[in-house]
C-alpha cells in the first residue's frame, strides 16, 4: 500500500539517545531542556528572531488571533486550505470572509481583497498553499493602507526561503505545523513566529495559561509541548537536509515522468522550496476520479487536497468562490515521502499517464 505520505522516523537509537536525557533530567514538559534546545536549533536553522514552539499548528493560529486582539471581527481569508485555517477564525469568534484564489499557485487573489474590506475587517489570514509564497508585498501594502493585521498560516512553509528570508518571517505573525505528516515534525507540534518583542512576549504568556511565576497577566491556554515530542523533533531535525533532498529528487522524477499536460503550480522567482507536496491539476473531476480509481485498484492512495473548497462547508450560507471551487474539484496531491522508491514512482506515473 502506498499512501499520500509516510511520516519520517529517525533511526531508533538516535531517538532513544534523546529520550535517555529525559530520564537523566527528570523533566517531562513545561519548557524543558529538550524543548529549549529544539527551539534554539530551529530558530537558527530558519534564521528567525522570535520563534516559539507550541503543541500544534491549529492552536498556533488561535493564539495568533488572540495575541493580536482579533475577535468579533471580519477576517479576510482563503477558501483553499485545510479546514484548521477557517476553524481557527470561527473558534475565536470571528467571521471568515472568503476571497477567491488565483489559479497560478492557488493562493489568495490579492486583486480581490480590497473589495471585501469593511469597517469590521481587522485582519488578513492567508495561507502559503503547498509552501508556495503568497504575494506578500501586495498583502502588506493593503494591510498598511487599511490598518489590518496579517497572519500567515505557513503550515506548509517550513524551510521555504523567499527573497532571502524564511517564508515564516512575513506578516505580523506566521504559524507553522510540526505534525507527523509535515516536512519537519515532532509527532504533534507547531510554532508561532512574531515580528516584534511585545507580541512575542504576549504569546509566551498565552501558551502557558497566561502566567509566569506569580505574574498572572492575562487569560491563557495550555499550548505547551513535551520533552518526548521535542526528542522526536531533535532527532528528525538531525536529518532534515537529507529529508528535503530526498523529496526534491522524487519531485524531479515525477516532473520527468508525468504527462506534461498535467498542470502544476507556477514556481516563483527567488525561491527555495521544501518539496512538501506534489500537487497536480487534472483537466476535470472525471479525469481525476478515473485516475484515482486506477491507482486505488493498485492500493495507491493520493489525496484530494484541498477538497471541498472551504466556502462550501455545510455551516456556511451560500458563498461563491468559482476559482477555488473549480480547482478543488480537480486537484490532488501524489504520494511523496522520503521512503518512496523509484520503482513505485514509475508505477504511479505509468498508471496516471495511461488513464488521463
Ligand atoms: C496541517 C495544517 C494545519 C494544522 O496543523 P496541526 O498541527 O495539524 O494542528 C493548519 N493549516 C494547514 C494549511 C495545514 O496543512
Amino acid at each position: 500500500m502506498i499512501n499520500v505520505t509516510k511520516s519520517y522516523l529517525p533511526p531508533y537509537e538516535e531517538y532513544e539517545n534523546y529520550v535517555k536525557k529525559i530520564w537523566e533530567n527528570h523533566y517531562l514538559t513545561n519548557q524543558g531542556p529538550l524543548l529549549k534546545e529544539l527551539e534554539e536549533r530551529l530558530k537558527s536553522y530558519l534564521n528567525l528572531e522570535y520563534f516559539q514552539i507550541v503543541n500544534n499548528g491549529t492552536i498556533a493560529l488561535q493564539i495568533a488571533l488572540h495575541a493580536l486582539d482579533i475577535k468579533d471581527a471580519e477576517i479576510i481569508t482563503t477558501p483553499f486550505s485545510f479546514i484548521a485555517t477557517t476553524n481557527s477564525i470561527l473558534w475565536e469568534n470571528n467571521k471568515p470572509i472568503f476571497v477567491d484564489i488565483e489559479d497560478e499557485n492557488f493562493n489568495i487573489n490579492v486583486e480581490k481583497i480590497e473589495e471585501k474590506i469593511t469597517s469590521k475587517t481587522k485582519a488578513i489570514l492567508a495561507v502559503h498553499v503547498f509552501g508556495y509564497p503568497c504575494k506578500v508585498e501586495k498583502i502588506e501594502e493593503i494591510a498598511n493602507k487599511h490598518k489590518l493585521k496579517v497572519i500567515y498560516d505557513a503550515a506548509h512553509a517550513f524551510g521555504c526561503i523567499y527573497k532571502g528570508k524564511s517564508l515564516l518571517s512575513y506578516g505580523d505573525i506566521s504559524t507553522c505545523s510540526f505534525h507527523a505528516t509535515k516536512v519537519f515534525h515532532m509527532v504533534e507540534g507547531g510554532c508561532i513566529v512574531c515580528n516584534n518583542e511585545v507580541i512575542n512576549d504576549k504569546v509566551n504568556f498565552l501558551k502557558k495559561f497566561g502566567y509566569e511565576g506569580n505574574n498572572y497577566k492575562l487569560v491563557g491556554i495550555n499550548a505547551k509541548n513535551s520533552e518526548f515530542h521535542s526528542a522526536m523533533g531533535l532527532s528528525v531535525l538531525d536529518h532534515i537536509d537529507e529529508i528535503i533532498e530526498k523529496r526534491k529528487q522524487i519531485t524531479e522524477k515525477y516532473n520527468y515522468l508525468l504527462n506534461k499536460d498535467l498542470k502544476k503550480p507556477k514556481f516563483p522567482n527567488e525561491f527555495k522550496y521544501n518539496y512538501i507536496y506534489y500537487p497536480i491539476l487534472f483537466k476535470n473531476e472525471e479525469q481525476l476520479l478515473r485516475v484515482f480509481k486506477a491507482l486505488n485498484d493498485k492500493e495507491i492512495y493520493p489525496r484530494r487536497y484541498f477538497y471541498p473548497s472551504l466556502n462550501e462547508l455545510p455551516f456556511f450560507d451560500k458563498i461563491i468562490c468559482p476559482v477555488s471551487e473549480n480547482i478543488s474539484k480537480r486537484i490532488a496531491c501524489l504520494p511523496l515521502d522520503p521512503y518512496l522508491t523509484e520503482v513505485n514512482i514509475e508505477k504511479i506515473c505509468n498508471i496516471i499517464n495511461n488513464n488521463l
